[in-house]
């Protein structure tokens, strides 16, 4: 079985509660939903890899004090959930601990794999942000399927997010548990390149804080300091 793959690579962490930590991403093409305005995703390069070949070169960047954790990001990894099935357990095998990166939108994806990851990271999806599609019931859903686990929001906003869209996103996790930790981040570039003010991300700091316990906003680390 092969997957198709973007890249594989050494890196620090530049998001989320791990951020900082020295990680090995697999970084899977594809995307169910490819329409968000700030996407800096390139779908058009990957190989087509298999199992094999995926350890072999994960093992070539790691060597014998290489990184613990591994990520399996995108793209949307679990458009592959099937080659995901095949590779988690070899690199768990690897005493590597498992972080999934996600949209959080193919809760049934997850369900076939959610035993073989230690962290999920999922993203909630503003409408405007994609195109005007609604992912409500998908990320209520995702979250419903990670219950019991280790798992995080990322939400993305920007000058021109909108307000009512915001606390939908919030009431949304906030039922599945005001204990999952939020990171708010605030888009720094992408396809159209629009940003926020302070005072915007102030006040959707303030709406997140009243539903949700931890809230942190969360620069994207890696391009701050200008690593992959
Ligand atoms: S979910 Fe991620 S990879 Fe897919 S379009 Fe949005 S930002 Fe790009």
């Amino acid at each position: 079985m092969k997957a198709r793959v973007a890249d594989i690579f050494r890196s620090i962490q530049g998001e989320g509660p791990y951020t900082g930590r020295d990680t090995l991403f697999v970084r899977f093409a594809g995307c169910n939903i490819g329409t968000c305005r700030y996407c800096d995703t390139d779908f058009k390069s990957y190989r087509e890899m298999d199992v094999r070949e995926v350890l072999s070169e994960a093992g070539r960047l790691s060597g014998a004090a290489g990184p613990r954790m591994a990520s399996v990001t995108g793209g949307e990894p679990l458009m592959q959930d099937g080659f995901l099935k095949a590779l988690l357990p070899e690199l768990r095998r690897r005493d590597m601990r498992l972080l999934l990166e996600t949209n959080g939108t193919l809760p049934e994806r997850l369900s076939g794999i959610r035993d073989m990851v230690d962290v999920v990271s999922m993203d909630i999806k503003l409408p405007g942000s994609v195109g005007g599609v609604e992912l409500w019931e998908e990320h209520r859903r995702f979250l419903a399927a990670c219950a019991g686990k280790e798992v995080y929001v990322k939400l993305v906003v920007d000058e021109r997010s909108d307000e009512r869209e915001f606390r939908t996103a919030i009431g949304l996790l906030g039922d599945a548990g005001p204990s999952v930790p939020l990171f708010l981040q605030p888009a720094v570039n992408g396809t159209e390149g629009v940003g926020i003010s302070l005072a915007a991300l102030d006040r959707f700091y303030k709406v997140a804080r009243s539903y949700v316990r931890s809230v942190t906003v969360s620069t994207q680390m890696h391009k701050v300091v200008g690593v992959a």
